[in-house]
């Protein structure tokens, strides 16, 4: 078995507010995430897909379609949006770097090409990544956020 890695980019904004929560408690939780006009991030995700290289062609699927797969579900969806509002799988979730990794878990889990999707990675920043893995997405638990500083 192999692990296949593939890092694409994208920029997008987003805010941190719980309209269960009061404006007080909102800034209190979530500083200057919950600034009223958003702030945007340059993403980095990393998607690893586990399998055997083919015989054929040595390769554990073809990169193309992968490329194409993380170009429509995910660049056409998210890069250079509002995630808050033009995102409708972040609907009524607060858009953090945990739950923006399970959608994209969640969007490219049933579509991977060959072999299986192991990991869903999303940097927020060089210092911040959440990881998402089968058994985290399975059970609806959110994924680690792990930061480096
Ligand atoms: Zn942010």
């Amino acid at each position: 078995m192999v692990l296949l890695t593939r890092k694409i980019e994208f920029s997008a904004s987003h805010r941190y507010d719980n309209p269960n929560l009061s404006p007080e408690e909102n800034r209190r939780v979530f500083g200057k995430c919950n600034n009223p006009h958003g702030h945007g991030h340059n993403y980095t995700l990393e998607v690893t897909v586990e399998g055997d290289p083919s015989p054929i062609t040595g390769m554990v699927l073809d990169l193309k379609d992968l490329k194409e797969l993380l170009d429509r579900e995910i660049m056409q969806r998210m890069d250079h949006r509002n995630l808050n509002v033009e995102v409708p799988e972040l609907a009524g979730k607060i858009p953090t770097c945990e739950n923006i990794a399970l959608v994209i878990w969640n969007l490219l889990e049933p579509k991977i090409p060959a072999g299986k999707l192991h990991r869903v990675r999303l940097y927020e920043s060089a210092d911040l990544f959440a990881d998402c893995y089968r058994a985290a997405a399975s059970n609806g638990h959110a994924p680690s956020r792990k930061a480096g500083k």
